[in-house]
């Protein structure tokens, strides 16, 4: 009997990227025998194998066809196709995820006379990311040096091993804790999901089914469901302030001709300000439910 074809995704198996991967992978209905010590998890429901890896392994993964999907840091992705030599050319970002946001930033110490980009020149910069970073320097014709560090960076320049710095930010608290100041943000990174060039038909199937599953629980996980009661003489009062609403639906509520209610999808945030504003147009009774899942 000829096996059953699977697409298989790579993951990041335990870091900052691994919760939000496999959470996002079963908010797409994909049931995972939990067994993080594995290299390998099945789905239970759908044709998918998930990898457990290295993220720094995942580009490798998808060029060498062993998984078809990958989700790991745009940064990550990006310093691999730098360096890699054309050898991952042929994969694809496909998908912003909306989790791990963190910048590839120029930091310096405190005391360091940073006037712009130009005051790196000649200066030994520290970094993981030789290939991002030597490509920014050549854009802007800086002459530096480069020296790769596995990790630690942050303390490169105390050591003396190097002038300043190159190195992932998220809140900035490890840069202040070194003694460093943000001066150059050469990348804005979040997770993605990335393909190789899928020549199985099946497969290719498959990997559509999930990539609109996700885009469907991303799309879901930003938006609101308001429903709201509003004087029929404020309606487009209050249609203006629905953030991220084409078009609601209006419906009349029984026994009242000067009211009407007002349900809207919104597909962008919905925060106290705006529920203010709704008030202030003369809405009441507002509520905001979040959505479980939407499919158009
Ligand atoms: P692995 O063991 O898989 O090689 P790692 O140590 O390389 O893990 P993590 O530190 O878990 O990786 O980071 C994974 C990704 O998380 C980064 O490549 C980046 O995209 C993202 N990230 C978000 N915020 C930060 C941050 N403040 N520092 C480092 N990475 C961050
Ligand atoms: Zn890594």
């Amino acid at each position: 009997m000829r096996e059953e074809t699977r697409l298989k995704i790579a993951i990041q198996k335990s870091g900052r990227l691994a919760d939000q991967s496999l959470a996002l992978l079963e908010k797409s209905g994909v049931s995972l025998a939990k067994s993080r010590d594995q290299l390998l998890c099945r789905a239970e429901n759908f044709p998918l194998d998930v990898f457990l890896v290295r993220d720094d392994d995942i580009p490798a993964f998808l060029a060498n066809n062993v998984c078809q999907l990958g989700i790991l840091g745009q940064n990550a992705f990006l310093e691999k196709q730098a360096l890699g030599n054309g050898k991952f050319e042929s994969l694809a970002q496909l998908l912003p995820l909306g989790y791990g946001k963190c910048r590839l930033s120029i930091a310096v110490p405190h005391d360091f006379a940073y006037k712009s980009i130009q005051s790196l020149t000649g200066k030994v910069i520290a970094t993981s990311y030789r290939g991002l970073l030597a490509a920014y320097l050549k854009q802007h014709d800086i002459d530096a040096d480069i020296v790769t560090m596995e990790g630690a960076v942050e303390v490169a320049p105390r050591t003396h091993l190097a002038d300043v710095i190159c190195d992932l930010v998220s809140t900035g608290s490890t840069l202040v804790s070194n003694g460093l100041v943000e001066k150059e943000v050469i990348l804005r990174s979040e997770a993605v999901l990335v393909s190789n060039k899928i020549t199985d038909p099946v497969i290719a199937g498959l990997a559509d089914k999930i990539t609109s599953r996700i885009k469907a629980v991303l799309r879901a996980e930003n938006s609101r469901y308001i429903m709201l009661n509003s004087p029929t003489a404020s309606l487009d009062a209050i249609k203006a302030v629905l953030p991220g609403s084409a078009s609601p639906t209006v419906m009349p509520l029984q026994g009242r001709d000067d009211m009407v209610a007002v349900h809207a999808v919104c597909e962008e945030g919905v925060f106290w300000n705006t529920m203010e504003a709704l008030k202030a147009s003369g809405a009441s009774s507002i509520l905001v439910v979040p959505i479980e899942k939407m499919l158009d």
